[in-house]
């Protein structure tokens, strides 16, 4: 077996452990004699992994009760259109635009009604996170949307808007899980969880109950309202079945391991090596203000493009994968989501303190 450390920013690194518990009960999950794969999502056996999986996702993120977990698919880019759909009541919404998926967040909003940008790093090329203490808000916008963690760029929301009492929507594919939260602070947090949970085709929306209309936006599919969903706890047509429980045995290796605070110290351990050879290496940069770097996805470069090239190259070859960078930041980027282990960060920085010595 050779597993290289992966750096990929999504679909992304699994734990280990959890890889391994999958493939034990491949041919037979828990005496059922079938895979969870080829199990009925109505049977009594599956009913079991979902409300478990919702269970332990709740003591985790610590959910209180008037909130409602929905396991989806579509992706993060579905709840582009269907928050719009479903809560644009008067038919504006503000949006502070700080990269890639917020910048279409906003343009898909648009199909629906007036979305108001509020803020923009679009001037730095998305290096820096906007000041949001005094937002100008429109006062009858339906809610504020943010990107907390900017997968593409590496820059996070350290502290969340001054929301003026709006709702807060927040996508948080690539920051999900990766410290502790305030779900009280929001009326959606969302996320694909194939950047820091699962495999990919899962998406959890946290909605604020109240917040679940019964009436949408004319036109709006039944598929595309959370009611749907929420009336039929997650199974109003088949669920991504098999996601879900990849899912849950990650829900269950957080709590194992600390839980969430815990995960917050292992990755903040994990940041702070790289950034702090990034800000002492005389050939790599970090690309993002420092006071909004993301402790997930960390992006650097070298000023050449040549070396750049030689970089990605080279560390594929010592068993460092995919750490090329987005097309439109170019250079290096290294997701290094809950599952990537010390280990493999303290490998990247060897790795580059002699590309270092080897090229200067
Ligand atoms: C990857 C990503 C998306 C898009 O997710 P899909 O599931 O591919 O639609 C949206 N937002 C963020 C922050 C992401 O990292």
């Amino acid at each position: 077996m050779a597993r290289v450390y992966n750096f990929s920013a999504g679909p992304a690194v699994l734990p280990e452990e959890v890889l391994a518990s999958c493939a034990a009960e491949m041919l037979d999950y828990n005496g059922s004699g079938m895979s969870v794969m080829e199990m009925s999502h109505r049977s009594k056996v599956y009913d079991d992994i979902i409300k478990e999986a919702e269970a332990d996702l709740r003591r985790l993120m610590d959910i209180p009760d008037n909130y409602k977990v929905l396991f989806l698919q579509g992706g993060a880019s579905q709840q582009f259109a269907m928050i719009p759909m479903n809560l644009m009541k008067n038919k504006k919404a503000a949006y502070v635009i700080t990269g890639e998926w917020s910048k279409k967040a906003y343009q898909e909003a648009r199909i629906y009604g007036e979305a108001v940008a509020v803020a923009s790093s679009a001037d730095e090329n998305f290096s820096y996170i906007p000041d949001c203490s005094d937002l100008d808000i429109p006062a009858d916008a339906d809610y504020l949307y943010i990107c907390e963690n900017n997968t593409i760029y590496g820059t996070k929301h350290k502290q969340l808007p001054n929301t003026k009492g709006h709702i807060l929507i927040s996508d948080v594919s690539s920051c999900f899980l990766s410290e502790p939260v305030d779900v009280t602070k929001y009326g959606i947090i969302y996320g694909g969880v194939q950047k820091n949970i699962g495999p990919a085709g899962v998406t959890i929306v946290i909605i604020r109950e109240d917040l679940i209309p019964d009436e949408c936006l004319p036109g709006t599919p039944t598929m595309l309202k959370y009611k749907t969903h929420e009336a039929a706890g997650s199974m109003y047509n088949t669920p991504p079945a098999y996601g879900i429980y990849v899912c849950g045995k990650v829900f269950k290796w957080l709590l194992k391991n600390g839980g969430l605070k815990a995960m917050k110290e292992h990755n903040e351990k994990k940041a702070a090596i790289l950034y702090d050879y990034l800000d002492e290496s005389k050939l790599f940069k970090g690309t993002v203000r420092k006071e909004d770097r993301s402790l997930m996805n960390v992006c650097f470069n070298t000023g050449s493009k040549e070396l750049d090239d030689k970089f990605v190259k080279e560390s594929k070859a010592a068993g460092l994968d995919n750490l090329k960078g987005y097309r439109t930041v170019g250079g290096m980027r290294a997701s290094i989501y809950n599952a990537m282990p010390l280990a493999g960060v303290e490998k990247l920085v060897e790795f580059m303190r002699k590309f270092e010595e080897n090229n200067s």
